[in-house]
């Protein structure tokens, strides 16, 4: 459904995140025909340029980031019409008179603070003073959102002074992607799995991301982060929620974001108690990544010899409720791992009797594998026959694999920044995170950094190029598990 029409207002447009993602993903909005005709894009920056001068860096964003066959002069040129340039300083809160003026105020603004998230209150309070936070107004805020539970407290009063909790939408792009959307298909739409999802039939659950890339040049506001707030307070832990939440009664914000905040809660706690046999920390080495040799973290540009900062995080999380207990989650995720990949596998239970013994005496579990990115897709593990005559049943396990690029050739896979700016306009929040999950995030994570810091020993190393130290080896074979590879 196509949203009504909108002022969409891009702060920092001429920042990466603007180029890279944002401005290419409304073009793709424009361009499937899902922006009203009288939708307008305002980007505003500090810096003067003139309206054409901002247009033409426009065009060339798109040019740039755009893939080549979804170019199209007459839609770049439409697209144009729709961008209005600002220049404002976010901290001047004369400036925010001259938004004002070029809003039109018979439509909804929507306000995307794509700036250091140090700017979000200064801005919320320019657009407040203005008369532009009233409703309808929305306000979407990048992450991260804080860097512990003191300052994400922070940073949400600030916006709440300004704006009411139903019009601010925290982004967490890993809930608009396709697959993460599929895993409320699969289990709520699929009896098969819907009656199998708890400790009855399921035996433990695995969540990676990994990443290839290093710090790419962003080593100072890397450090500051580390592995655990960048990739395991948000994305991980909002895959997590969606697999282990009760069925929500509907598929509306307010039931979803109830389900998964109960999840955040029951989560075991991880301290200075626990911490040793649940979490790995590593940082890696020189080494060979797609056959290239790359620098240690130590050695990256900017860096700081003696920091202790994690880029992988391997940790044993327990959800202690009635569906989950004694079905262990294992979450890792790192940097300058050998592949770029991100996916859940959920391993099943052990066939307990097994009359297929010719073989083996154990069969192996099913698995339900969703692969998060780079080729999207699910993957079912199951046993079958090897065809062929002769007495004994011989078996092999065998996917029944699901590519959605393949099985679904003529739909595209949008990126996840459309599909949460498209919701955005539509007023849907159901793909946002609430306030009090970001804030139990952290208050989750807050106990796992006091127990790192107090416990003060250096992160383990790892050569680039493999899936992180030891240790997280041993996470899963202490409980005679190993990672999926
Ligand atoms: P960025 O490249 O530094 O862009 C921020 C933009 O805001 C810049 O254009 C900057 O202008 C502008 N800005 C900052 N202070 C300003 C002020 N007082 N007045 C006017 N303009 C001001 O940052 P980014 O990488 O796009 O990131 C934006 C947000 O997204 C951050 O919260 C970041 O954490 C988050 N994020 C980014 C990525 C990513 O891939 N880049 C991924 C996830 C989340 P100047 O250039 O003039 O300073």
């Amino acid at each position: 459904e196509r949203p009504k029409n909108c002022d969409f207002v891009l702060f920092g447009v001429l920042g990466d995140l603007s180029r890279r993602k944002l401005l290419p993903a409304l073009y793709q909005l424009d361009k499937s025909g899902l922006l009203s005709s009288g939708t307008r894009i305002i980007g505003t920056a500090r810096n003067d340029l003139t309206a054409s001068e901002a247009l033409e860096r426009v065009e060339k964003t798109l040019r740039e980031f755009v893939a080549k066959g979804d170019l199209d002069d007459n839609l770049l040129d439409r697209f144009c019409k729709r961008f209005h340039y600002v220049p404002m300083d976010f901290s001047e809160l004369s400036s925010y008179a001259s938004l004002k003026e070029t809003l039109q105020a018979e439509q909804t603004a929507i306000f995307y603070l794509a700036t250091p998230p140090s700017m979000y209150a200064t801005i919320c309070s320019g657009l407040e003073q203005q008369g532009l936070a009233k409703q309808p107004a929305r306000v979407i805020l990048e992450k991260p959102i804080g860097h512990n539970l003191g300052s994400s407290q922070e940073i949400n009063q600030a916006v709440a002074r300004y704006f009411d909790e139903n019009q601010v939408y925290r982004i967490d792009h890993y809930l608009g992607k396709e697959t993460v959307l599929n895993l409320l298909a699969l289990r709520f739409a699929n009896a098969l799995f819907s009656s199998n999802w708890d400790n009855n039939a399921i035996d433990h659950i695995q969540i990676t991301a990994a990443e290839q890339v290093g710090v790419e040049g962003r080593w100072g506001y890397y450090d500051d982060a580390g592995q655990l707030r960048d990739m395991v307070q948000n994305h991980l832990l909002q895959v997590l929620s969606l697999i282990a939440m009760e069925p929500p009664s509907r598929l509306d914000a307010e039931s979803i974001r109830e389900e998964k905040l109960k999840v955040l809660k029951a989560l075991r706690p991880i301290d200075e108690s626990n911490c040793q046999e649940v979490t790995v920390r590593g940082q890696y080495q020189a080494g060979f990544v797609a056959d290239q040799r790359v620098p240690g973290y130590l050695d990256e540009d900017g860096a700081r010899n003696n920091s202790q900062t994690e880029t992988f995080v391997g940790l044993k999380v327990n959800i202690d409720n009635w569906r989950w207990s004694g079905v262990p989650f294992y979450l890792r995720t790192g940097k300058r791992m050998p592949e770029k990949r991100s996916e859940v596998v959920i391993t099943f239970k052990k066939q307990l009797h097994n009359i297929f013994n010719d073989t083996t005496t154990e069969l192996p579990p099913n698995k339900l594998v969703i692969r998060l990115q780079p080729d999207e897709g699910v993957e079912v593990q199951i046993l079958n026959k090897i065809p062929g005559l002769g007495e004994r049943m011989h078996l092999k396990a065998t996917n029944l694999d699901l590519s959605f690029n393949e099985t679904f050739e003529k739909k595209r896979i949008a990126d996840a920044y459309e599909r949460l700016l498209l919701e955005a306009m539509q007023g849907n929040q159901y793909l946002f995170v609430h306030r009090d999950e970001v804030e139990y995030a952290w208050r989750w994570i807050d106990s796992i950094v006091a127990a790192w810091d107090n416990n003060e020993q250096p992160p383990k190393a790892y050569q680039a190029g493999t899936w992180g130290p030891v240790g997280s080896v041993s996470l899963l074979a202490q409980d005679g598990r190993q990672w999926d590879e």
